[in-house]
C-alpha cells in the first residue's frame, strides 16, 4: 500500500525502492537484464552489473520530476542509477548541472557523489528492455512502481517526460488516478506544455538517447530550453 502524502518518510521511500528492486513481475525483462549482467559489454568486463530493477533517484523534496523510458542495458542496468553511465546521461546531466539542478555535469556510478537539487529522475519501466522497447503489458506491470514513487514526492510541480513512451506512461498514471478524464487532449511533441487539472505542469521533450542526439533530432539548445521552462514553472528561475 502506498502511504498518503502526509505520511511520507524516508523509510516509506526506502520501502518503495525495496519493492522495485526485488520485483520479478516481467519474466522477459528480468531474464534479459540478468543475461546482460552476465555477458557484459567488453569495456565493462571487470564490473559487476546491477542487473536488477532501477529505482528513482534525486531530491526527495523535488519540485521537478524527470520521467524517462527505462534503464539502458549497459547504463543504469550496469550502474543501478537512472541515466548513469550511458550516452543519454552524458547528454542530460551537463544541462541539469548548468541549470543548477545537478551538483556535477557527469554521472559515472552510484558512488560518484552526484546530487540532484529540486529534481527527481525515474522511468516508466524499471528494467532494461531489449531494443529499448518494453511491451505494453510490461509498462502496465510497472505502473504501480511509478504511482508509488510519484505519491512519495508531494512537492513536485512540474513533470518533464523524455520521449513519447514516458509521456504516454505518465498520461496513463494521470488517467488511472483520476487527474484527467481522457488522454486525447494531450499530444506528445517536443516542447509541448500542458497545465493539468491538478495544477501541475506537464512538459515533453524528445528522449536524449544517442539515436536522437547523434542525428541532430535533439540538440542541447532544444533540451536546455525545455528545462529552463521547467525551472521557471517550478518557481526557481533565478
Ligand atoms: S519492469 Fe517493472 S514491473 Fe516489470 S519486473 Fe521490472 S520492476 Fe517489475
Amino acid at each position: 500500500m502506498t502511504p498518503s502524502n502526509a505520511q511520507i518518510t524516508p523509510q516509506a521511500l526506502q520501502q518503495i525502492h525495496e519493492s522495485i528492486i526485488t520485483c520479478e513481475r516481467c519474466p522477459r525483462l528480468r531474464d534479459y537484464c540478468r543475461g546482460i549482467g552476465e555477458t557484459k559489454r567488453r569495456a565493462y568486463q571487470d564490473q559487476t552489473y546491477w542487473a536488477r530493477p532501477v529505482p528513482g533517484f534525486g531530491d526527495s523534496r523535488a519540485r521537478i520530476l524527470i520521467l524517462g523510458l527505462a534503464p539502458g542495458a549497459h547504463g543504469a542496468n550496469r550502474t543501478g542509477r537512472p541515466f548513469t553511465g550511458d550516452g543519454s546521461g552524458d547528454f542530460m546531466y551537463p544541462v541539469l548541472h548548468e541549470l543548477g539542478l545537478a551538483s556535477k555535469p557527469c554521472a559515472i556510478d552510484r558512488e560518484d557523489g552526484l546530487k540532484l537539487r529540486h529534481t527527481w529522475i525515474a522511468s516508466v519501466v524499471r528494467c532494461a528492455p531489449p531494443g529499448d522497447k518494453p511491451l505494453p503489458q510490461e509498462i502496465r506491470n510497472c505502473a504501480t512502481h511509478l504511482a508509488a514513487e510519484i505519491q512519495s514526492l508531494p512537492r513536485v510541480r512540474v513533470v518533464v517526460c523524455l520521449g513519447k513512451i514516458a509521456f504516454d506512461g505518465y498520461l496513463a498514471y494521470l488517467l488511472h488516478s483520476g487527474v484527467i478524464a481522457r488522454k486525447s487532449e494531450y499530444s506528445f511533441a517536443h516542447g509541448a506544455q500542458y497545465l493539468l487539472p491538478n495544477g501541475l505542469h506537464l512538459l515533453a521533450t524528445y528522449h536524449p538517447s544517442l539515436r536522437n542526439t547523434n542525428t541532430g533530432r535533439l540538440n542541447r539548445t532544444m533540451f536546455t530550453r525545455v528545462f529552463l521552462q521547467a525551472r521557471e514553472l517550478a518557481g526557481f528561475a533565478d
